[in-house]
């Protein structure tokens, strides 16, 4: 018996010993996280997380802890980039706060950084349809939040130091003009030595927005917008759903298609390559029932893999 579980030991030990850093990494991408992440964000208790008001407050504070924990590092020392937009006024004439929660792993290579970005504001407490007035904002986007936390969780669990650095942003203002993202790009331009250039120092940005729901019953479908430039995207893409497994039929539609303009657009104006994961608008969108129970999560934690090894190639391939 001794013998027996002695051997079992050495086995798992050898087996936990073999994982490479990306199986270790996908290994801790999983369905609890990802529910437990949306059905917090998309609580009432978050009063659908507006821009500037209390729930949207909250819910930057509860990824900021969640970064601490990760251990994440806070961008520029700090994990909450504030801003006020300066042509925007709240309805009592004061300027809008708004807050992005921005974290990184360093690289070795740290001039080069390659990111992830969800927006996790939604548009509040509005007009009441069947009872309720609450918009949850499950779908739009906790989902595109859960799989940029799993993502950052991911890289910490592989072990490995990137050759870049990596970058996770989680945008505010979103649902009020991709406020949140172009603030960010703004700033980071800011910090070029070289006035007016077009471009900012990011090589590439994966943008996750509405990632959970079915277009037509199809549980597989996703919708991948890649720029013209990197076909590689697309070869990543079909061949890590190969080699990984992953219940996915993407579509590959061009980006000029995508629908409504999401935080991908502030990156792309800057000549940064993206890619966009969106599974499409359905019935719920923007309205109360978006809620967490119709999230399909097993599409969820499949396109959160995905997007896990899109940015594992983006920040470790010698070149792309
Ligand atoms: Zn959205």
């Amino acid at each position: 018996m001794r013998y027996i579980i002695t051997s079992l030991f050495l086995l798992i030990t050898l087996c936990c010993y073999s994982q490479s850093p990306i199986e270790k990494g996908l290994n801790v991408i999983n369905r609890q996280d990802a529910e437990t992440y949306i059905s917090i964000l998309a609580s009432d208790s978050l009063e659908g997380r507006k821009g500037g008001q209390l729930g949207g407050i909250k819910a930057a504070e509860y990824l900021k802890n969640l970064l601490v924990e990760m251990g994440v590092k806070p961008w520029r020392g700090n994990y909450y980039q504030d801003f006020s937009p300066t042509n925007h006024q709240a309805s009592d004439g004061s300027s809008l706060k708004l807050r992005n929660v921005l974290g990184y792993i360093p690289g070795k290579n740290s001039d080069e950084i390659v990111m992830i970005g969800a927006h996790f504001d939604h548009v509040g407490v509005g007009r009441k349809i069947a009872g309720d007035s609450i918009y949850n904002g499950a779908d739009d986007n906790a989902s595109g939040v859960a799989a940029v936390l799993q993502v950052a969780k991911a890289f910490i669990e592989s072990g490995q130091k990137p050759e870049r650095t990596v970058m996770f942003g989680l945008w505010d203002g979103e649902e009020m003009g991709l406020l949140g993202s172009f603030h960010f790009v703004e700033d980071h331009a800011s910090y070029i030595p070289i006035p007016l250039v077009s471009s900012i120092p990011i090589k590439a940005y994966i943008n996750c927005d509405m990632i959970g729901r079915d277009k037509n019953g199809d549980g597989s479908h996703v919708a991948a917008f890649i720029s013209n430039s990197k076909p590689i995207f697309k070869e990543w893409i079909e061949n890590d759903i190969a080699t990984y497994n992953l219940t996915l039929s993407p579509e590959f539609p061009s980006l000029n298609s995508s629908p409504g303009g999401s935080d991908h657009m502030p990156f792309m104006q800057k000549g940064v390559p993206v890619i966009f994961y969106n599974t499409d608008v359905h019935p719920d969108y923007h309205k109360p029932s978006d809620e967490a129970d119709k999230i399909n999560y097993d599409k969820v934690v499949d396109i959160t893999k995905l997007a896990f090894l899109n940015l594992w190639h983006m920040a470790n391939a010698e070149s792309f």
